[in-house]
């Protein structure tokens, strides 16, 4: 399947989500084709709880046509657009876990604007431009429920290995007061939510 998380990051997120489904639901900015969609999807089941993955499925900086990760096998002709949404249901379907997610084809900000609620986990693995980034963590941080847990992809310490927003959120999560980093998985860094 395409995607860019490892299986050992994907175990971290199974249990990620099993240890904060019981708070509320499982929440994912950026679900491609579904690859990190299941892994939660999995630890979200043991704790009975739901999947919210939002994407607006026409792919991130790096997914458009001439970028390094752009794939025409997802591209859209018709629309003239990246569209990633027919291999996420194809992914769920397969898996046999289309009850257990709820698809949320929009902008990450839109979403929390119409909903409300405390969240168990967030997933942090949208666009990386820094406004992206940085309009994810803000749109979601605040909804995580005391000892929930925030989980964000792609954090490189070193710039050389990878693009500055997800380092620089992780940065602003760890200096906010209000997580506590638990550990860190490949680039996958996992965070506790304070009471
Ligand atoms: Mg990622």
């Amino acid at each position: 399947m395409p995607g860019f998380l490892s299986p050992l990051e994907g175990r971290a997120l199974t249990e990620a989500a099993a240890s904060a489904g019981s708070l509320g639901p499982i929440v994912e900015i950026g679900a491609y084709c579904g690859r990190s969609t299941l892994y939660l999807a999995t630890g979200a089941a043991q704790a009975g709880a739901l999947v919210v993955s939002i994407d607006h499925h026409r792919g991130s900086e790096e997914h458009q046509p001439g970028e390094s990760h752009h794939d025409p096998t997802f591209w859209d002709a018709a629309a003239g657009q990246v569209d990633t949404l027919p291999a996420l249901r194809g992914t769920l379907r397969r898996a046999g876990v289309e009850d257990q997610v709820i698809v949320c084809v929009g902008r990450s900000k839109a979403v929390a604007g119409v909903t409300s609620g405390p969240v168990g986990l967030v997933f942090i693995d949208g666009g990386h431009a820094m406004a992206t980034a940085l309009t994810d963590w803000r749109a979601w941080a605040g909804r995580i429920a005391p000892g929930g847990m925030l989980a964000i992809h792609d954090v490189h310490a070193d710039p050389r290995e990878g693009g500055r927003p997800p380092y620089v959120v992780f940065e602003m999560a760890r200096a906010s007061g209000l997580f506590d980093p638990v550990d860190a998985v490949g680039s996958l860094h996992r965070l506790r939510r304070l009471s």
